[in-house]
């Protein structure tokens, strides 16, 4: 018997708690992997909290990331012993996901433990950070921003995405400004390499067509109004990689800033990216990620604690990234 955390329907409500399972209750996927860590994304939070629909079958285990060690498989890919990280492809939606000590997967979601990395700091990064290198990795490919100089805008900055977009654009030389609603996060932002602060208030509200050009590049957690104001403060030729929602789904913006202006609007999908991206974007992690920068913002805590830090998190409370021991 293990425990996994089960999203179930009470009264047509989606309600998240803990439950004993055996081996037999997973799913009949073609491999084994005991879990030995997860992690907490925004998605997890709406997911465990209620407060979003996404499971979209129950009963469902949450959690969108796990990181661990195959057990058996019947798959010639994979072997026992293999170290395995898995991001995305449905779990927590559609797919039984990583919140439970043992998990049964489909062999082609599962990707090799990146070199250099532990699996505890493979989901001290998780869906939030690897979203971040997509999203680095995008405006990079675009050609809209430049090492060595160009100022780069991250929204949401205080978040997991932000943190860890953070660390990345600093590292690889980029100008950072970090816009957060928590002034008391500026020291700990400017630790991991942001220079300039701007308060999420500023963007929240409505805004021109076209504003004072400002950014060559930006990644967004935030959607909604922030979004539309950070388009139309980037450079021409610049280009913002849309990741986040936290501040809302809509986007009340003009096509200005990219008919005139020539900006780019990069959408960003962590959950289906095919696996050459995200060989990629972990390649970009082992490049550029400060390991001791990942430490201070990563915050580690047994499974038992989920409920109330995805509580915290949906309220946007949490600070860079949470880690979850799945034994504990
Ligand atoms: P997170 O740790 O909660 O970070 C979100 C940050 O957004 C918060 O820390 C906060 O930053 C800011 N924020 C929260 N509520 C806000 C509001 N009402 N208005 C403005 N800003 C607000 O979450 P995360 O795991 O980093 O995820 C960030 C976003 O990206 C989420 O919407 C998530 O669903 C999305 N995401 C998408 C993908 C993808 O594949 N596209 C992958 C991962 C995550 P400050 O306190 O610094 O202001």
């Amino acid at each position: 018997r293990f425990r996994a955390m089960v999203i179930d329907d009470r009264d047509g409500k989606p309600v998240a708690g803990f439950r004993e399972l055996v081996l037999a209750d997973l799913p009949d996927n073609d491999v084994l992997v005991e879990v030995h860590f997860s992690t907490l994304n925004y998605k997890d939070g709406l997911a465990i909290t209620g407060k979003g629909r996404i499971a979209r079958r129950m009963p469902m285990v949450g959690g969108v990331d796990l990181s661990g060690i195959v057990v058996e498989s019947r798959h010639a890919d994979w072997q026992a012993g293999d170290k395995v990280v898995v991001n995305g492809w449905g779990l927590s939606e559609t797919e039984w996901g990583g919140y439970s000590r043992f998990q049964r997967l489909k062999a082609e979601w599962l990707t090799r433990l990146p070199a250099g990395f532990t699996l505890e700091e493979a989901m001290a990064i998780g869906t939030a950070g690897y979203t971040a290198a997509l999203a680095v990795q995008a405006l990079e490919d675009w050609g809209a921003i430049e090492e060595g100089g160009s100022e780069v805008l991250v929204t949401g900055a205080a978040g997991g995405v932000g943190s860890v977009a953070i660390a990345l654009l600093a590292a690889r030389g980029y100008t950072v400004t970090a816009s957060t609603g928590r002034p008391e996060t500026h020291d700990y932002l400017a630790d991991l390499g942001a220079s300039g602060f701007i308060d999420r208030n500023t963007l929240s509200e409505k805004g021109g067509a076209l504003q004072k050009e400002r950014w060559a590049g930006a990644i967004d957690s935030v959607g909604s109004t922030t979004l539309a104001n950070v388009l139309a403060q980037t450079l021409r030729s610049g280009a913002v990689a849309a990741c986040g929602l936290a501040g809302g789904a809509d986007l009340p913006a003009t096509v200005m800033p990219h008919i005139l202006r020539g900006v780019a609007l990069l959408g960003i999908d962590s959950v289906m990216a095919p696996h050459p991206r995200r060989e990629k974007a972990w390649a970009l992690l082992a490049e550029s990620l400060d390991r001791e920068k990942l430490a201070r913002m990563t915050q580690h805590e047994p499974l038992s604690r989920l409920p109330e830090l995805a509580a915290e998190i949906v309220a946007g409370k949490v600070r860079g990234r949470v880690v979850f021991d799945v034994a504990k």
